[in-house]
């Protein structure tokens, strides 16, 4: 799936956000495995709302060796740079919200890296969090995605 599929469906399943500072991010690494075409990039985002710590993993499909690079980027041996709007994605974060309403619609859809869960539901009347199952990101993903775009390292 591409990025902008799962992010039309933010609204859908989750309330509104205030985004924190694009240092809520640490830890960022980065792996190209050109066997496979896949550049993985992984961190830690710290929720400003609860100060918790989450770990996030986002992946780009079929990304070639020099694929977004200018000439002299190749020549300087530059790790190649995915595009939001054409490589397909894979996000995956350990907190609640993602595993709760969409573990398991990303995995349906080939656009998770988790483990599948089940949805959760709460034994109360409220309404389930993703009922129609819709693929898509908690927040901390968006801010992830939003500061590596910051960075240079995806366009
Ligand atoms: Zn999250």
């Amino acid at each position: 799936m591409k990025w902008n599929e799962l992010l039309n469906n933010v609204p859908k399943v989750t309330p509104n956000y205030n985004f924190g500072a694009s240092s809520n991010i640490s830890n960022l690494d980065v792996n190209y495995d050109i066997k496979k075409n896949i550049i993985t990039f992984t961190g830690n985002v710290r929720s400003a709302k609860s100060g918790h710590k989450y770990f996030l993993k986002v992946e780009f499909l079929h990304v070639g060796p020099t694929d977004g690079l200018e000439e002299d980027e190749i020549m300087q041996g530059y790790m190649p740079k995915p595009s939001l709007a054409e490589n397909d994605i894979k996000v995956s974060c350990n907190c609640p919200s993602y595993l709760f309403r969409f573990d398991k619609a990303n995995a349906a859809n080939r656009a998770g890296l988790g483990k599948g869960l089940t949805n959760y539901h709460r034994r109360t009347n409220r309404a389930p969090n993703n009922p129609h199952d819709l693929p898509g990101m908690c927040y901390h993903i968006i801010e992830f995605v939003d500061y590596l775009h910051s960075q240079g390292f995806i366009y």
